[in-house]
C-alpha cells in the first residue's frame, strides 16, 4: 500500500514544485520514556513513507532533553519497533548531541536582550503567567542587564544553584493572547545523571526551544507532529527566527489516531508496566508495538491499518476492528489452516479399530495450493472442542454435535454420539460415538447429510499445547477510576490443548489459521516440548 494523498503530501508537492525545498527531511522524535504504542505508528509511517514517497529522507531523533524519566533501555526498544515496521532512519541522533550547541544559541539570545535569568518559583510563575482570558505579569527580574544574565546562565550551568532556583526565559510577550508565548522557560535546572551525557549538564532545554534548534540543524524541512503542538507553532517560529539558523524548518500538525477499547497514552501503559497489572511492555495484551508484534500481529497488518486511516488535521478515533481486520486481510491466503482443538473433551469412536491410525492428505489452505499439504490422523480415540457438543438436547439451530446427533468431522467421517460417560464430580469424561465408513470425505457420499461441521484431533498423535486467548485489558473505559479496578480479569486466559503433528517444529512467531478458532502465532517461549500459541484474532469480528 502506497501512501494516499493528504493535505501535507500536497504541502510537500508544492513545496518541491515552488522550489522552497529542493528534497524533503523529516524525522520522527520520540522521547525515549517509554515503549512505543500503535499511536506512534501514525508518526513514524506518516514521516517515513512521505520522505520515501519524494525520495527524500528521515532521522530518528531521540528527543531525551528531560533526564528525569529517559532510559537507554527505551532507546534499544524504539529503535527495535522501528526496524521492525520496515523502516531504516537515515541517522539515529539524540537531542543530547545539541546540547553545545543549544547552549550557545541560549547566550545568543541573551546577547540579544530576548532572553534572562528569572528566580520565580514554579509556582510564583504559573501566578505571573494568567490565564486565557486575563494577561500575564512581567516577572520582577525580566529586565536584567545582559552582563548579569550571561553571568548568572554560565553559573546555572556550572551547577551554582539548585534544581528549580533559577531557569532562563525567552523574552516575549506577557499579555499575548496566546499563553505560550508569555516568556516560556528554556532552560531549567535538573540535578541528574542523563544517560547520553552523564553528569555533564545540569541545565536542560525545554522541549519548545529545544526542538526547532534541533530540526534547523538537523535540516529538517518539514517537522511533523500532532495536533496539540498547534499553539506551539508560532513559538517554534519565533525561536527559528531569533536564533537565525542557517536552515529554517517549518511545523506542520496532524492529528492524533486513537482506537476503540486501547489505551493510547504512554502514561498509562508505563502504570501498567509499573504497577504490575500487566507481564511487561510486551505483554500481548498491550496496545505497544512490542505488545503486538509479540500477539502476533504482522507489520504489514500495521502498516496497511495505520495507511488506511488516512491523515488529516483532526483527531480521529477509529474501531479497533479496522486493525483485527487488516490482520486477517493479511493473513487469510497466506497461512496455513491447522487443526486444534483449544479445550478438548475426548471422543471415542466404539466401532473403530483400537491400534488403527488413518492418514488423510489434506491441503494447508485451499486458497492457496502453494503452502502444500499434509497427512492429519484418525483414529479410535479423538478431540473435540467442548463447546463443539451439548449436553442438553438442542433444537434445530443448533448445528454440531449433540447426543443421538450425526456430524462431519472436517477431512474424516461422519460419527454419532450415542453415550456421554461422566466423571464422579459430574463432568464429561468422554463421548462414546460411532462412525460410519461409507461417510469418509471425498468418497461423493450423499444418501444424509451431517448435522454440520466440526474439526478434531487424533489423540495419540496430537502434541499438548498451551493455548492463551485475549480480551481487552480493560474493561471500563472511565479514566477517572483507579487503573487496577477497570482491568478485565479475563484479559488472558490460558488452555491446555491439543494441535495437530505438523506443529512439532514451529518457530517463534510463525502464524497460522487455527481452522474455526482463529489467527494464531506461535509465542517466543514455546519450545519443542512445550508449545505456546497465541490467539491474535478471532476468524470473525465478535461484535457480528
Ligand atoms: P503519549 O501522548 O501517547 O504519551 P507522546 O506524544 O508524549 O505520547 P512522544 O514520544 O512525544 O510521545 O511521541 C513521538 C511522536 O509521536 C510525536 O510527534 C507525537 O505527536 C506522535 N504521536 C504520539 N501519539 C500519537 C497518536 N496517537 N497519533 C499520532 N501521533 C502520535
Ligand atoms: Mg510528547
Amino acid at each position: 500500500m502506497e501512501i494516499t494523498s493528504n493535505f501535507i503530501k500536497t504541502i510537500m508537492e508544492e513545496d518541491l514544485k515552488s522550489g522552497k525545498v529542493d528534497t524533503i527531511v523529516t524525522r520522527f522524535p520520540p522521547e525515549p520514556n517509554a515503549y512505543l504504542h500503535i499511536g506512534h505508528a501514525r508518526a513514524i509511517i506518516t514521516n517515513f513513507e512521505l520522505a520515501k514517497h519524494f525520495g527524500g529522507k528521515t532521522n530518528l531523533r531521540f528527543d531525551d532533553t528531560n533526564p528525569v524519566k529517559e532510559d537507554s533501555s527505551f532507546v534499544e526498544a524504539i529503535k527495535k519497533d522501528i526496524e521492525w515496521l520496515g523502516y531504516k532512519p537515515a541517522n539515529i541522533l539524540f537531542g543530547s548531541d545539541y546540547f553545545e550547541a543549544s547552549y550557545e544559541l541560549a547566550i545568543k539570545l541573551i546577547n540579544k536582550g530576548l532572553a534572562y535569568v528569572c528566580d520565580l518559583t514554579a509556582d510564583e510563575m504559573r501566578e505571573y503567567r494568567g490565564t486565557l482570558t486575563s494577561p500575564g505579569k512581567e516577572s520582577p527580574y525580566r529586565y536584567r542587564s545582559i552582563e548579569e544574565n550571561l553571568r548568572m546562565f554560565e553559573e546555572m550551568k556550572n551547577g551554582k544553584y539548585k534544581d528549580g532556583e533559577k531557569t532562563l526565559r525567552a523574552k516575549i510577550d506577557m499579555s499575548s493572547p496566546n499563553i505560550n508565548m508569555r516568556d516560556p522557560v528554556i532552560y531549567r535546572i535538573i540535578h541528574i545523571e542523563h544517560h547520553n551525557t552523564g553528569n555533564k549538564w545540569c541545565i536542560y532545554p525545554m522541549y519548545d526551544f529545544a526542538h526547532p534548534l534541533q530540526d534547523a540543524f538537523e535540516g529538517v524541512t518539514h517537522s511533523l507532529c500532532s495536533l496539540e503542538y498547534d499553539d506551539h507553532r508560532i513559538l517554534y517560529d519565533w525561536f527559528v527566527e531569533k536564533c537565525e539558523t542557517e536552515h529554517v524548518p517549518h511545523q506542520y500538525e496532524f492529528g492524533r489516531l486513537n482506537i476503540t477499547n486501547t489505551i493510547m497514552s504512554k502514561r498509562y501503559l508505563k502504570q501498567l508496566v509499573d504497577e504490575k497489572l500487566v507481564k511487561g511492555y510486551d505483554d500481548p495484551r498491550m496496545p505497544t508495538l512490542a505488545g503486538l508484534r509479540r500477539r502476533g500481529y504482522t507489520k504489514e497488518s500495521i502498516v496497511n491499518f495505520i495507511l488506511s486511516t488516512g491523515l488529516s488535521r483532526v483527531n480521529s478515533t477509529v474501531s479497533s476492528e479496522m486493525l483485527e481486520n487488516s490482520l486477517r486481510d493479511d493473513l487469510n491466503n497466506k497461512v496455513k489452516r491447522i487443526n486444534a482443538v483449544i479445550d478438548p473433551i475426548k471422543v471415542v469412536i466404539t466401532n473403530y479399530p483400537e491400534d488403527k491410525i488413518e492418514w488423510l492428505e489434506v491441503e494447508y489452505n485451499n486458497d492457496n495450493p502453494d503452502l502444500g499439504s499434509r497427512k492429519i490422523a484418525f483414529g479410535r480415540n479423538l478431540y473435540i472442542e467442548r463447546e463443539d457438543f451439548l449436553e442438553e438436547k438442542p433444537n434445530k439451530k443448533w448445528k454440531r454435535l449433540s447426543l443421538g446427533i450425526e456430524v462431519r468431522l472436517m477431512y474424516a467421517y461422519f460419527i454419532k454420539c450415542n453415550e456421554v460417560i461422566y466423571n464422579e464430580d459430574g463432568t464429561i469424561k468422554e463421548l462414546l460415538c460411532t462412525y460410519d465408513e461409507r461417510t469418509k470425505s471425498g468418497s461423493g457420499f450423499d444418501e444424509r447429510k451431517p448435522n454440520g461441521n466440526i474439526h478434531f484431533v487424533e489423540a495419540s498423535t496430537a502434541l499438548p499445547a498451551k493455548i492463551n486467548l485475549f480480551e481487552p485489558l480493560l474493561l471500563d473505559s472511565d479514566s477517572k477510576k483507579e487503573l487496577f479496578s477497570r482491568m478485565n480479569p479475563n484479559s488472558w486466559a490460558t488452555f491446555s490443548g491439543f494441535v495437530e503433528p505438523s506443529l512439532k517444529n514451529t518457530y517463534s512467531l510463525e502464524r497460522f489459521q487455527f481452522i474455526r478458532k482463529g489467527y494464531f502465532a506461535t509465542d517466543y517461549d514455546s519450545t519443542e516440548n512445550n508449545l505456546i500459541f497465541n490467539r491474535i484474532v478471532e476468524l470473525k469480528s465478535s461484535y457480528n
